[in-house]
């Protein structure tokens, strides 16, 4: 991918957002028939599927917690979700420390203590990735647990922001980073949110950014959860129509 010269022009991006514009996205509840809950979500280019199996037996035993249902993720991004020589089949660093994070991102939303000694388990398959695939993980994650009759304080929604320079120099704090910002932008940040209680479970970021643009970025971000989160709502729905 050659490095664009801007990624910002008088307020629009490449690809016609304005900042604070989450890319085109689909959502459905119940994609799968074997999993006990699951959703299928595309965010531009970004495709994702998850299943949710639980609350179950747990193996090995010695996982098991004795006041709390145990909340695993597996995060895996497919060999042929990227450009070909970009990713080898199979977990890496980068899917253990996503598929932790999100694990502890899902529970902080999930009633876990009204499912001790038992296991939930959720399986996320990056089938493409055009960037922001955690996020748009954890926003079906939450479809996927809904789905599954999970009981929740709130519906945990997830969005990614960066900073990207402007043709004129300027520098620009933008939502939900697509593949080429994400490459080439000057900071992004993963973060996911329970909009009902106002609370943060997932907070990530590579790159530099000042405290008013992190400011800037967190309000931007709450304001595209609650969008998402309608959608969520929306797809929950759509499930029992
Ligand atoms: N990516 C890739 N190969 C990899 C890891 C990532 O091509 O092994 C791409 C992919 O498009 C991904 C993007 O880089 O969505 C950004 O990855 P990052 O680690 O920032 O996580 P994400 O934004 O997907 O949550």
């Amino acid at each position: 991918m050659d490095k664009p010269a801007w990624l910002i022009k008088n307020g629009i991006r490449l690809d016609g957002r304005t900042p604070g514009d989450v890319r085109p996205m689909k959502m459905i509840a119940g994609f799968l028939d074997k999993a006990d809950g699951s959703c299928y979500i595309e965010c531009g280019k970004t495709k994702v599927v998850v299943g949710v199996h639980g609350p179950r037996e747990v193996h090995p035993k010695h996982e098991m917690q004795d006041t709390k249902a145990l909340v695993r993720c597996t995060y895996n991004m497919e060999s042929f979700s990227v450009d070909s020589e970009r990713r080898r089949p199979g977990l890496d660093r980068r899917s253990t420390e996503i598929s932790k994070v999100s694990a502890q991102a899902l529970e902080a939303a999930i009633l876990v203590e009204r499912f001790p000694k038992t296991a939930i388990d959720i399986f996320m398959e990056v089938i493409q990735a055009d960037a922001s695939t955690r996020v748009t993980a954890l926003t079906a994650a939450s479809v996927a647990l809904a789905d599954a009759g999970i009981p929740m304080k709130d519906m945990v929604t997830a969005v990614s922001f960066g900073k990207l320079y402007g043709e004129n120099g300027e520098e620009v704090v933008a939502v939900d980073m697509d593949k080429p910002e994400d490459n080439f932008g000057l900071a992004d940040c993963a973060v996911a949110y329970m909009p009902n209680i106002d609370q943060f479970t997932l907070m990530q970021m590579d790159g530099n950014l000042k405290i008013d643009e992190m400011r800037a970025g967190m309000a931007m971000a709450k304001k595209a959860c609650r969008e998402i989160y309608e959608m969520q709502k929306a797809a929950i729905k759509r499930r029992y129509e």
